[in-house]
Parts: structure tokens; sequence; C-alpha cells
């Protein structure tokens, strides 16, 4: 169906952070696939970890205990602070995982909350569920009657939502970072805020880190730079780094909530979907990738200011946190995507005005160079 605005070209290969289209003509790669492709391409380590899984076991059924799910689990549930964890296959599934589980929780205590409240701008997934989660009215159009519950607030605003949170109010979804809705960060005042407010009411927070978690922000997780936990925790895009895989995590006072037969998945947890993903948190540890985030996130940052500085008639400023970086303009950023892939460097947008950098998280120094010179020529 052509449900995508596609690029024209055709990707055809990788390695590292360097991709080649059809025609042999190679590219910088600054959108990851977007935030999935965390060690960039054809990662050795990744690339032996599927071979081999593929060789003993794709997929079995969680009808059956499953090892490298255990482990992933645990792994996860001791980096995260959580206690138990569901596995799915896409963040949207994620998402709604997480939105059931809230509401269970309150059915189980016999109380009425059931209605999530997240941000305006925010993105949370396609499914129905989801699409009314996100505080996007774009996404909404034409996929009426929408499930009731949801309602949306301004993001940072504190008074808002104490003033929209009432007896029936079970969860606050947020994103740390906001990525579809235009690289919008909630500050960390505001989170720690949150967290007060919902253990003021007994209520639940729900952090999406579907594009955030996995190192993105220099954190394994972006809620960390908060000091922040939450409740429920969601995650999917980096975590398998290409292979799909969504991660529903929830903290040990919920841990039972969804017990058997009120959730499930067919390929959610398989031992490829897992081995992938235990291959993308050994080398992020192995490779201190969390380090290389901070760094090259700092000095893709550090350029992306001398650039506002030196076209100050259209940029308007730099956001973000990582290797998640927004440059925002006051114009249509298309034109400026479509020139960088002339001259090599593949870039997203976020929103009409935003212009997204989302390289691997072992990008080198190098690359982040020759993609800010690129970007220099794009704007001269
Ligand atoms: C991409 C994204 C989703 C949806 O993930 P899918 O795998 O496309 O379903 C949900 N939340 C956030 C924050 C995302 O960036």
């Amino acid at each position: 169906m052509n449900t995508y605005a596609r690029y024209p070209l055709t990707l055809v290969r990788g390695q590292g952070c360097r991709v080649e289209d059809d025609q042999g003509r190679r590219y910088l790669d600054f959108i990851s696939g977007i935030a999935v492709n965390t060690l960039g391409h054809a990662h050795p380590a990744l690339q032996q970890a599927v071979c081999e899984q593929a060789a003993t076991m794709l997929h079995c059924s969680n009808v059956f205990h499953i090892p490298q799910q255990q482990q992933l689990a645990e792994r996860l549930c001791r980096l995260s602070n959580m206690g138990a964890a569901f596995f799915c296959n896409s963040g949207a599934e994620a998402n709604e995982g997480a939105i059931k589980l809230a509401r269970r929780h309150f059915y189980l205590q016999h109380s009425p909350r059931r209605t999530i409240i997240t941000a305006t701008n925010s993105f949370h997934g396609r499914l129905l569920s989801t699409l009314t989660a996100t505080g996007q009215d774009k996404v909404k159009t034409g996929f009426d009657p929408l499930p009731p519950g949801f309602t949306h607030v301004p993001l940072n605003d504190i008074a808002a939502l104490r003033r929209t949170v009432d007896d029936h109010t079970a969860a606050i979804m947020l994103e740390p970072l906001q990525g579809e809705g235009g690289v919008h960060l909630a500050d960390a005042d505001y989170l720690r805020a949150v967290r007060e407010l919902c253990d003021e009411h007994g209520l639940l927070l729900i952090l999406d880190e579907v594009q955030t978690g996995i190192g993105r922000c220099g954190h394994m997780f972006a809620f960390e730079a908060a000091g922040v936990q939450p409740d429920i925790l969601t995650l999917a895009k980096g975590l398998g780094g290409g292979v799909a895989i969504g991660c529903l995590l929830a903290g040990a006072h919920l841990a039972d909530v969804l017990g058997p037969g009120t959730h499930g998945s067919t390929f959610g947890g398989n031992p490829l979907a897992c081995r992938a993903a235990l291959c993308v948190l050994d080398e992020i540890e192995q490779a201190d990738l969390l380090s290389n985030v901070r760094q090259q996130g700092a000095r893709l940052r550090q350029g992306l200011l001398q650039c506002c500085d030196h076209h100050r008639d259209v940029l308007t400023g730099v956001r973000g946190q990582g290797l998640l970086l927004g440059l925002a303009c006051n114009d249509e950023v298309a034109p400026f995507i479509a020139r960088a892939r002339e001259l090599g460097l593949l870039l997203l947008p976020a929103g009409p005005n935003v212009l997204r950098l989302l390289p691997p998280l072992n990008v080198s120094e190098a690359e982040i160079d020759e993609a800010l010179d690129i970007l220099n020529r794009v704007l001269a």
C-alpha cells in the first residue's frame, strides 16, 4: 500500500555507519532505520549471533520456556530496576500492553481509574489504542470510533497536568524526549514533579522509551538522566539492533497484574529476537557505547550550534539529548534533507520544521565531522 512517502532511494547493503544504494553510491547513515540500527549495519557480533540462532532455532512459541527470553528479561529488569518483562514485536504493541497493564491493575484493585493522560505532540504508535494515546490529530483522522479513556496535556506544564488528573485517571504516559513530535525534551524537573503527582494520587507513570531507550540518549534509558523511576517502561526500536522486538517492563509491584490468559503474542520474545537483543546489550557494555554516545553527541551538538550561529536566518536552535538531536528551522526541512542526500548524508525530519539526526551509537568522531561538513555545505 502507498503508506510511506519514500525517499527516491533503494538501499541494498550497509557497513557500520555507511549504506550503499543500488547504483553503488555510498551514504553516511544518520537515520539508523529510525533509531533501530543501534550498532550500525552488518555488525560482526550481531551477524554471528543471528546466524547462530537461525541455525539452532528461530521460533518455538511461548507455550514453552525460552532461555534467551528469560536471560533478556533478567538483563533488562536489572538494567532498568524493574520487576517483570513481557515481549512483543513493536513499539505500538509494547504501548498497547502498557495501557492494558495500567487498566488491569486498577480493575484488580476494584478502582474506577481507567484514563491515560499523554502529552500534546507525543507519538505512541499506529494501533487504535496507541494512535488515540498519540497527541497529534494527523494520525487519528478517519479512524473513528476511537477507544475512550485518553486525554492530552501540553508537555512541561505541571499545572495543566494537575488540573487534568481526576478520580478516573489511571496513568500518565510520556516520552522522556519526544522523537516523532519534533525532538522536544521533557524537563528533568517536570518528570520529577510528574513522579510526585503520580505518587500523591496512586497513579502509574508509563515512560515510552521506544525511541529514547537502549543508549540513544547517553544513558541506557533516558529516564536515568532525570533520576525518575517509571512504573511501566516500553522499549522497541533500538533493542534488537535491526531485528523486530518490543518489550513491556513493569515494576515489581505490577509483576503479577497480567496473569495467564490476559495478554500474549505469537512471535513475542522468540529466540532469534531475544538473542539479537542480548548481543546489542553486550556490545553496548563491552564497547562502552554509552560513553561514545555522550562524546559524539556533545561533538555533534557543538557542530550544530555552530551551524545555528552561521545561519541565524534559517536555523532557530538545537534540541535533544545524546545521539537523538534536532535542528530546528524556520522553514520546511524537506529541501535540506534532499540536498544532504545528494551530498551523501541521510537525515530524517521530525515534523515539517525540524531536522532529526540519529546515527548508530558506535558512530566515530570522523563520521560526525563528515556529517557536519556535509550539513555546512547544504546550508551554504
Ligand atoms: C516509533 C515509536 C513508536 C511506535 O513503534 P512501532 O515499532 O513503529 O510500532 C512508539 N513510541 C515511540 C516513542 C516511537 O518513537
